[in-house]
Parts: C-alpha cells; structure tokens; sequence
C-alpha cells in the first residue's frame, strides 16, 4: 500500500460524485465503492441555493446543471391554515445580482446523472457498483474496505460518504441510530398537465403549519411537479399500508387550506420515510478514515442544504489533500475544522426552523412569526441568508 493506491470513496451519492470528480482533477486517483447494484438516485426532486455553484463552476460543471435545472421565481412561504403568504423571497435579477448565481429546483436523477457522467470522462475514476461496505479499516500506510460478498479493496485513504445510516459513522463515532423527530415525509412527483390544486406553479413554496408542512415545485423545466408532505405522527417509526397512510393524512391536513388539501389528494402512499437527523459532532475522521456530508453532519431538510453541504465537503476535502500534499491525517484534520462551524450552524437552524417556525400550533407564537415576518423586505432576507448563499469560505483560510 501507498501513495499510489487510489483513494477509496464509499457510496456514489452526491456528495461521493462530488468528491470523486474534485479529487480526480486535483491528480488523485479514485475507486467510488457503491452498495447499489447500479450507480443512481431515487426520482424526486431537490433544491440548491447558489452556494452549489462555486463547486459547480470549479468541477466545470455549472452548464450542465443549469441545463437539466429549473429556475424558479419565487421562494414563498405561506400559512397552512388561512393560506396568506407570508414570505417571499424574489429568486430573479436581484437575487442573482446580490449572490452570482440563480437558485434551482432539479430532478435528482438528472442531477447525478451529470455527475456521474463527468466521472466516466475522467481516467483517474473508477466506479465500482454492487459493492456494499461492511467495514473497513486503517492499516497505517493504508486503507482496506471489506464488502458483503467478501471482497477488499485497497487504498490510500477511506472518505465514507455513506449516507445518514453511515458504516462508518457507527465505526468512528458510534453515536447510534439518527435521531427521530417524530414526524414522516412522504414525496410525490405528478406531471404537471395533472395538478389541479390551486397553488404557485412557478416558485417553491413551503406551507407552514402546526406539526405539518408542505414544500412544493415545478421540475424538468415545468413539465413536472413535485411535491413533499411532511408531518407529526406517534406512527413515524411504523410501517402500515396504503389505507392507514391515507387516513392518517386525511386527519393531519384536515384543518389546513383547501389548497394543501387538494395536494395532499395527490400523494403517493409508498414513499414515506420517518424523519431523522443528527447532532453536531466536532470530529468525523480517525487517521486516514473520513466522513462527508450526511455521514459526518445530516440536518433536517428545514434549509434544503443537506445535499448542498455534501457537495461543498466534496471539493473542500479534495482541496486540503491536495494543499497537505496527501498527508491524509492533516487533511482530515483541516477539512474538519474548515466544514464543522458551517456545517453546524446548517444543522441547528434547520431544528430552529421546525421547532420554532414552520410547524407552531395556533395561537400566540404563530401570531408573533406572522407579525414578524411581514416586516421582512427583501434586502433583510437576503442578509439573513447570505451567510449560507455566498457559499463556502476557501478552506485554507478556514483552516489556518
Ligand atoms: C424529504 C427530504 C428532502 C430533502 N431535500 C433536500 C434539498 O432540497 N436540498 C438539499 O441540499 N438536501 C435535501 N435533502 C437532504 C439530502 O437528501 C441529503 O443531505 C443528501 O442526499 C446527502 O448526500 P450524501 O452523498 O452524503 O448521502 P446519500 O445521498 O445518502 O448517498 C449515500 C450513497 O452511499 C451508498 N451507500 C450507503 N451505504 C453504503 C455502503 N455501506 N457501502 C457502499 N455504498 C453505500 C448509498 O446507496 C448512496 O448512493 C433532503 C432530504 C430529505 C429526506
């Protein structure tokens, strides 16, 4: 083993793609170990302030993007239960103006889809499917990772970018299961032609209610609409059946806006996860073993930057092997310090946002947000989002 070997990258996610490509064009050779039979994403859609695009413009991948991607207009939020708006953030000429790039709703198929063929024009990238991870370890000079069916590969160094029920997490940090909210989420993609619910087609738009939102959006260029139902439910860590899932849904959303209620017609019963996320960790590397995005910092979707923070580790990481000169120990050690207060603060603002936010019950709390919010203009929301939206510092500041 030894500087030669490939650096081994487990789970072709997002954030994985991101790395690989980052560190292939830093001149290090890559094997992406994925547990799925073929390289892919699950079909829904998903959201990314402008922030992705200083990555994406160093991956040369901006075009791409914006090709399979959606503009929209607007990002709204309104009440649940009158239907008032009571937020919008213009998405257009001022918002680009003010944070360089747009901010884009994309299939997420279409979105790996670009990664990964960026990975396949790249020699220095080898993707491996069907290799499901078991465990893996740090020989010193080294790496080894160990899958289901028995094989081991070898490697320079290990970035675990396993996802929210991470091997590797378990290994380094041992901190258990995610942590349960107690609400669910279930998602739903119609073609557009079919939506009849009387709702903003061209924003996103986030329904705020108690114990319940809905996040809505157009995709593929208005040819499709997706939608996410989210809500509290002493059932969230059961599995039930189409018809329980439906009266479950009739019941939480039976108070809201005819509108959401119209959306909620809509749902497909058989995606429908509990909702989970983690809690902030100083250190997610031990020696030549890392952890990236949902493996090391999982938030709740509150912010939509879960995948955002993935891919921004991406090319951070790839930039600090590159800057310690393969030293991985030393890389790990600044990436850690260079994504933790940025990656922490995503996390504790989106459980801010959905306690205190989006799903207050009726009465003076929500009273106290409406009457808030309504003396928001443009130019405030946009500081209050400008930490996240200019994007990450360049970690070698960070790190120092
Ligand atoms: C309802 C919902 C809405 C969301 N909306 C947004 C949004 O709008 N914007 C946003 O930025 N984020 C959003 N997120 C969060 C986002 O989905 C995650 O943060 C993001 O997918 C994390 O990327 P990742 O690459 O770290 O992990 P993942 O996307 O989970 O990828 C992990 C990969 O590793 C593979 N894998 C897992 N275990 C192994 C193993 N042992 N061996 C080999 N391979 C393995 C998996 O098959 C997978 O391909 C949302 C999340 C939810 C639940």
């Amino acid at each position: 083993m030894g500087t030669s070997d490939p650096i081994l990258i487990v789970g072709g996610g997002l954030g994985g793609l991101t790395a690989a490509l980052a560190l292939a064009r830093h001149g290090r050779r890559v094997r992406v170990l994925e547990g799925a039979p073929q390289f892919g994403a699950i079909g829904y859609g998903i959201q990314f302030g402008p922030n992705v695009f200083h990555v994406f413009d160093r991956l040369g991948l901006s075009e791409q993007v914006l090709t399979v991607a959606d503009a929209p207009t607007a990002l709204l939020m309104m009440d649940a239960l009158s239907g008032e708006e009571l937020i919008r953030i213009p998405t257009g000429a001022s918002f680009r103006a003010r944070f360089r790039h747009p901010y884009i709703v994309v299939h997420r198929i279409d979105l790996h889809n670009a990664l990964l063929e960026a990975c396949r024009q790249h020699d220095a990238i080898e993707l491996v499917a069907d290799a499901m991870v078991i465990d893996g370890e740090d020989r010193g000079d080294g790496v080894a990772a160990f899958t289901a069916d028995g094989r081991t590969f070898i490697g320079a160094a290990l970035v675990a970018a396993d996802g929210f029920r991470s091997v590797f997490r378990a290994k380094l940090i041992g901190d258990g299961e995610p942590r349960p909210t107690g609400y669910v989420a279930l998602r739903t993609i119609v073609p557009m032609a079919a939506l009849t619910a009387n709702v903003p087609r061209d924003c996103v738009a986030l329904w705020a209610g108690p114990g319940l939102h809905i996040v809505h959006y157009p995709l593929r260029h208005g040819t499709e609409f997706n939608i996410v139902a989210v809500f509290r439910t002493v059932t969230h860590a059961e599995k039930g059946d189409a018809a329980s899932y439906r009266d479950e849904l009739a019941i939480a959303y039976r108070e809201t806006h005819p509108s959401m209620r119209a959306l909620i017609g809509m749902m497909d019963l058989r995606w429908r996860r509990a909702v989970a996320d983690r809690h902030p960790v100083r250190h997610w590397h031990k020696g030549r073993i890392v952890l990236l995005g949902d493996a090391a910092h999982a938030p709740l979707q509150s912010l939509a930057q879960g995948a955002g923070m993935a891919i921004e580790d991406g090319l951070c990481l790839a930039q600090l092997i590159d800057a310690t000169d393969g030293d991985f120990p030393a890389a790990f050690r600044r990436f850690e310090a260079a994504r933790l207060l940025r990656t922490a603060r995503v996390q504790l603002e989106s459980r801010a946002l959905w306690d205190f936010f989006y799903h207050l019950d009726e009465g003076i709390a929500r009273d106290v947000r409406n009457a808030t919010v309504a003396e928001w203009d443009e130019a405030h929301l946009f500081a209050c989002l400008s930490w996240l939206y200019d994007g990450a510092p360049e970690p070698a500041a960070a790190g120092r």
